[in-house]
């Protein structure tokens, strides 16, 4: 995110805040600062903005513990915290990957409500216990009120909240279906979000358009992301194989080859994997160095004799799902693959431009 620089560490994990969270930081300093200096006069000039300074850092130090929470349960589950930043309205903690089950996904969505609650009861409970008055029963009150109202509306059941991702957790146990889960609860999310922003728009409310506003944002966009995975889940690398896909055997003749695969050949491919009469794999021949061979010795030369060593980063095989093969191309920073069979035989090529057709495709025969 642009404006967000590292602080630090926080038990191994890198520590960003956002310039938004100084905006914040300042205007919870200035806002109760100036609440308790009308409360409690006698604190004097200075005292009460280093009191809403010091609460202000403790409503960050709550934010912080909030996602410290998803953080240590992930870490449990061995799942890496890339990191942990603060902006303008509270904390992510980026997850190296996500849960494996949904029994795992449930509680580390369900960790940092917990914590704010834990946190919550135990502020409030040293309020009365300690029986405090003045100004520490102020801050340690606000305090327990800011850890309700973080574990409450993080567990408003919509996509991207806590509650969102318990309900997702939810609804993939039920289904046995991951994406069905965030489907469903960026559904839930949306409907959230269009609620809060009536709500804001009849009731004059602007902090309920500008959550509604952004669960509306982020739910859309999961539920398009988890719609396109779910589909790429239940296809395989085979079931997108580009139908004409450039494969020539090494025993044709160059004129056999222009004639037959070159001219008329619609995709404009410019190189071609080589395959032996066993269908293998054994390397590629690009247009331009047909060039090179007089056309009129064309009918005497084989492909075999242009053939160069081709590298793939790496190879798939037909019945890898397509979700897999994706995340591969993304991985790699590829725009192909090619598909080999166990036995070697190579079936063709696996294209991002092809998977992208097949979809959409799919999107139009069915449009859910
Ligand atoms: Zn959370």
């Amino acid at each position: 995110m642009n404006g967000t620089f590292r602080v630090g560490n926080l038990f191994g994990i890198p520590f960003y805040v956002n310039v938004s969270w100084f905006l914040v930081l300042g205007l919870v300093t200035w806002q109760y600062g100036g609440a308790l200096a009308n409360l409690f006069p006698a604190l004097g000039p200075v005292v009460p903005w280093m009191l809403g300074l010091f609460t202000a850092l403790l409503l960050f130090a709550s934010v912080l513990a909030h996602e410290l929470g998803h953080s240590w349960v992930a870490i449990k589950q061995g799942i890496g915290v890339k990191s942990i930043s603060l902006f303008l309205f509270g904390g992510l903690a980026n997850l190296e990957r996500e849960s494996k089950t949904p029994a795992e996904a449930f509680w580390v969505a369900i960790a940092g409500p917990l914590v704010s609650l834990l946190l919550s009861g135990l502020l409030a409970a040293i309020g009365i216990g300690a029986g405090l008055s003045g100004p520490p029963a102020a801050i340690v009150g606000l305090l327990a009120s800011i850890n309700l109202v973080l574990a409450l509306f993080n567990l408003i059941p919509g996509l991207p909240l806590d509650g969102g991702n318990i309900l997702k957790a939810i609804v993939w146990k039920i289904t046995g279906n991951p994406y069905k889960g965030v489907i469903f609860a960026s559904r839930v999310g949306q409907i959230i979000g269009w609620i809060a922003i009536a709500t804001g728009l009849f009731g004059g409310q602007i902090w309920n358009l500008v959550i509604g506003w952004f669960l509306l944002q982020n739910a859309g966009q999961s539920a398009q992301y988890a719609t396109v995975q779910n589909q790429l889940a239940g296809l395989t690398a085979a079931d997108a194989v580009t139908a004409q896909s450039p494969i020539v055997p090494e025993n044709l003749s160059l004129r056999e080859f222009a004639n037959n695969y070159v001219i008329g050949n619609a995709q404009n491919w410019r190189r071609f994997l080589v395959t032996d009469d066993a269908g293998q794999l054994v390397g590629a021949i690009d247009l331009d160095d047909l060039k090179t061979i007089p056309t009129g010795t064309w009918p005497q030369v084989l492909v075999k004799e242009l053939v160069k060593p081709i590298e793939f980063s790496t190879t798939v095989k037909p019945e890898l799902s397509l979700l897999e093969v994706v995340t591969l191309l993304e991985q790699l920073k590829v725009q192909e693959l090619p598909v080999i069979r166990e036995n070697g035989v190579l079936v063709g090529l696996v294209e991002k431009a092809e998977i992208a057709r097949l979809l959409q495709k799919r999107a139009e025969a069915d449009p859910a």
